[in-house]
Parts: structure tokens; C-alpha cells; sequence
């Protein structure tokens, strides 16, 4: 049994005897791709593969984006190689991932990717005993080698399965992948139905893809996602994670988050999405907040996803924390309770890691500190570790129409001029010495907004 188990899962396999692919080369004076636009170490390990005897192509996102004419971000080669040959090729490679075993390939600083072409598992189980696909349909295992045939139709998009040899600078194209890039479709590979239920992701990934690649995801391959959103809840949340955190720093999550809404996708990643979207002043911030995002990432410039989750998130606090005050809790304790529920209820549904907790909280739990503009207290949050992110945040929050402008003009000062010009900013605390206590309270409350107006017993 298990001999059978190890023989079907690590064997090579024949060819799929009735295809569904016909193949078709495409000449470098079509695809006009050069092999100066690959990486000397994905153009020197195709090389080495193929003067070894094997066959090595450049795959999937790579040939995608060059025929796009976009930079692509790695290159990744498929070979009829197994693991263990690959890794005797090259000096500085490892073998790693133990479902899918895959060879990390390093040269300098860069590392290539080179997987053995795979065959599809899910509709040759002659053995029942083992299971490849749980009740709903998803793909338990997909390890199985294959020839290269079975590897472009075992992959999820049309465009994502074309074959790039750049010795002899031919694109081998088993499913229209390469039409499909001239007319801009995303289109699934096979039926729909079974190829989302085997992999619910590939969901999100159309979503990703078809906003980042300006691309149409085609009406036969839309149709049932709809129906089978749900199955994203079967996902390991890990792997969810993953994808949602591809998609918030692709530099369109704006136009994905609006598409996962409008394909009822979001539910199982940002569950709350639905009632902060459903407030202007929610709206508004998210909106800008992505926005923002999208432009850095745009940029090269480095995102913070802790930040990115403390702006998806903050609306949900702080209907929580004034419903927490309106039941008589004082703010201070009132914005902590919100912040604790607000976090355990996503890492029920989603997914956000714990280790991103601290960050959040530290952005969140600094907010009204801003508000409080006389005394020593801007200056002991000037020095804060964590101020730069939370000041950002709390300009979003005043560009998104939540706190008054003038409160974000004010800080854009006080964190550049010198300390003389800082005391000359400070408000005034007209309390009073021999009250000290009591009418600082008052005067902190008179400069705030009216949700931190409460606050001043905080600190
Ligand atoms: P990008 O790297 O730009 O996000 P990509 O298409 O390269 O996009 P990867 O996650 O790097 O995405 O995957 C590499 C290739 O592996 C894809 O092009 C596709 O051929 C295949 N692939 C990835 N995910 C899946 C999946 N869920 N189901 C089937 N094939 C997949
Ligand atoms: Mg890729």
C-alpha cells in the first residue's frame, strides 16, 4: 500500500492519453521577447538543464508579463528534471517544500525556482484509498511528476501556462494562453467549476491578476465564482493570508478590493469590510488608505502590512470604542476592550497572524495622543518608536474628514520646526497652579476633539 502511495505520487507519468491541449509554437518575431529581458541566472540555468539532456523552460508569471511588456518580479523554470537531478546540476541549490518538492537555484544574489513539470490529480484517482480531493472538491495533494503537456493544463489561468525557451527563443503554447494575452482574457484552464473548487484561491488570484493585468476575466470563467465563494472558508487560513497580503501590496488594491466586494469574495478575508464600507467616513478612509498604499508599492517604497490591517480594521474600532463609551466605559479602557475585540474577532475568521497584533495596537492605542497639544505630551510622542506610522495614520484620518484638518497641519509642523518653535506652538494650559491637578484635566479637554475629550484621565 504504501509502496503503491510513494509509486503514484513520485512516479514520472505518461502523457495524458486524450489531451485537451494542442500546441502551438510561437516565433520570436511574434512574441518578441529577447533573452537579454531574462536573468542571466534563469537564462544560465535553462542552459545547464538543457546541455544536460533534460528539457527547461522559463514559465507561468515571467512569460506573462514580458509579453505584456511588463518587468516581471522572478523568474521561475519548469523542467522534465527531477529535484534530486536538478540539485546535482548546480552547486549552490536546495531541494525544499515537502508536498511540492521544488529546487531553489542561487546565483549571486538571485534565486530561481525550478519545479518538475506536474501532472494533474484529480481526475485519475484509480486507487481509492488514496484521497486527493476533500468533499468539496479542493486538491488535497498535486505532486504527482508529469510530462509538460499535463504541466500547462494543471496550471490555473491560460496566460499563466506558457512555456519559454529562450535558446531557441520559442513560446510553447498548449491552451490559446498566447490569444488570450493579445485580447486581454483571463481565462481558467478547464472547467471552471472543479478547477475553483479544487483550489478556492484561484479565486483571488483572478481577481489579482485581472486588476494588476489590466485583464478581463472571461464571462464562462466568472460564472461560478460567485456560487462558490464559500469554499474559500475551507482554505488554510495561512494560505488565505498569504493571498490576501499578495493582493493588498500588488499595487492595485484598490481596484481588487472593490472586485472581491463586487464578486462577494471579501467575506472571508476582511469580514468586516462589508459595515465600514457601508459608511461614508469608512469608505472615504479605506478608500484613501489603499490608495496610498497602491502608490507606494507603485513607487518601490517599502508598506507595512501591521499598518495596512490597522487602517482596513480602524473604522470597525471606533464604532466599537464610542459603543464601549456610550455604555458608560471610560475612553481609555473603552478604546482597549474595542481594540481586543476587534482583533480576536478577525483571528476567528481571518487570519490576521498574531504577530501583527502589537504593531496595530501600538498605531491604534497612540491615536488620541494626538489630540493632546499642551504640555510635554507631544514631545514624549515625537520620541515614540512607533510615531512615524501613527502619525501617517492619523492623517489619513484627517484627510478621510474624521478629525479636523488643522489638527494634521499642526503636527506636519510641530514634527519639523526646532524645539523653540515647538514651545511657541504648544496650546495653552490655563489652569491655574494651585488647582494643577484637576484643571489640567480641564484644560487638556478643552483643545480635544469631542472623542478624546474624555481621554484626559489616560495618561
Ligand atoms: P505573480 O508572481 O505576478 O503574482 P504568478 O502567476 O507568477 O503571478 P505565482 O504564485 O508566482 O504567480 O505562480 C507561478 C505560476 O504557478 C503561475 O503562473 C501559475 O502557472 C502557477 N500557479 C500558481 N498558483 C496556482 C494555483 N493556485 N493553481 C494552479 N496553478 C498555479
Ligand atoms: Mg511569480
Amino acid at each position: 500500500m504504501i509502496r503503491k502511495f510513494l509509486s503514484k505520487v513520485f512516479s514520472r507519468k505518461e502523457p495524458a492519453s486524450e489531451s485537451i491541449a494542442k500546441l502551438r509554437i510561437v516565433s520570436n518575431k511574434q512574441h518578441r521577447i529577447r533573452a537579454n529581458q531574462i536573468t542571466p541566472c534563469a537564462l544560465k540555468i535553462t542552459g545547464n538543464l538543457q546541455q544536460a539532456g533534460f528539457s527547461a523552460y522559463i514559465v507561468g508569471g515571467a512569460v506573462r508579463d514580458l509579453l505584456l511588456g511588463l518587468t516581471p518580479k522572478d523568474f521561475d523554470v519548469a523542467t522534465n528534471a527531477t529535484p534530486e537531478e536538478v540539485r546535482q546540476l548546480f552547486r549552490r541549490s536546495r531541494i525544499i517544500g515537502r508536498r511540492f518538492r521544488l529546487v531553489h537555484v542561487m546565483c549571486g544574489t538571485e534565486t530561481v525556482e525550478v519545479s518538475t513539470f506536474r501532472g494533474s490529480t484529480a481526475n485519475d484517482d484509480d486507487d481509492e484509498s488514496i484521497q486527493l480531493t476533500d468533499q468539496h472538491g479542493r486538491l488535497l495533494r498535486d505532486n504527482v511528476f508529469g510530462s509538460q503537456e499535463e504541466d500547462a493544463v494543471r496550471r490555473d489561468f491560460t496566460v499563466n501556462a506558457l512555456f519559454y525557451d529562450p535558446i531557441k527563443e520559442e513560446i510553447l503554447d498548449y491552451l490559446n494562453g498566447f490569444e488570450d494575452i493579445k485580447t486581454k482574457k483571463l481565462r481558467i484552464i478547464g472547467n471552471p467549476d472543479q478547477r475553483f473548487r479544487e483550489d478556492p484561491v484561484r479565486m483571488l488570484r483572478a481577481v489579482r491578476l485581472a486588476s494588476k493585468l489590466d485583464m478581463q476575466i472571461d464571462a464562462e470563467t466568472a460564472k461560478p465564482i460567485g456560487d462558490l465563494a464559500p469554499l474559500l472558508q475551507n482554505v488554510p487560513p495561512s494560505r488565505l493570508f498569504d493571498e490576501m497580503l499578495k493582493l493588498l501590496l500588488s499595487g492595485y488594491a484598490l481596484a481588487c478590493v472593490v472586485e472581491l466586494r463586487a464578486r462577494g469574495l471579501h467575506h472571508g478575508l476582511l469580514p468586516m469590510l462589508d459595515v465600514i464600507l457601508e459608511q461614508p467616513l469608512g469608505e472615504r478612509f479605506i478608500t484613501i488608505a489603499l490608495k496610498n498604499t497602491d502608490e507606494r508599492v507603485r513607487q518601490d517604497k517599502p508598506v507595512s502590512p501591521g499598518f495596512l490591517f490597522a487602517t482596513l480594521l480602524w473604522h470597525e474600532v471606533l464604532s466599537s470604542w464610542n459603543a464601549y463609551q456610550a455604555a458608560g466605559e471610560k475612553p481609555f479602557p473603552a478604546l482597549f476592550k474595542a481594540m481586543d475585540r476587534i482583533l480576536s474577532l478577525q483571528h476567528e475568521k481571518l487570519a490576521i497572524p498574531r504577530r501583527f497584533d502589537a504593531v496595530i495596537q501600538e498605531i491604534w492605542s497612540m491615536q488620541p495622543r494626538f489630540e493632546m497639544r499642551a504640555g510635554r505630551r507631544p514631545f514624549h510622542l515625537l520620541t515614540h518608536p512607533r510615531f512615524r506610522a501613527a502619525y501617517d495614520f492619523m492623517l489619513l484620518r484627517c484627510e478621510s474628514g474624521e478629525l479636523d484638518p488643522e489638527l494634521g497641519e499642526w503636527w506636519k509642523k510641530f514634527s519639523v520646526v526646532d524645539n523653540t518653535e515647538r514651545e511657541k506652538m504648544l496650546l495653552k494650559q490655563t489652569a491655574p497652579k494651585r488647582k494643577r491637578r484637576r484643571s489640567r484635566k480641564k484644560a487638556a479637554t478643552d483643545t480635544m476633539s469631542p472623542v478624546a475629550s474624555n481621554l484626559s484621565d489616560a495618561d
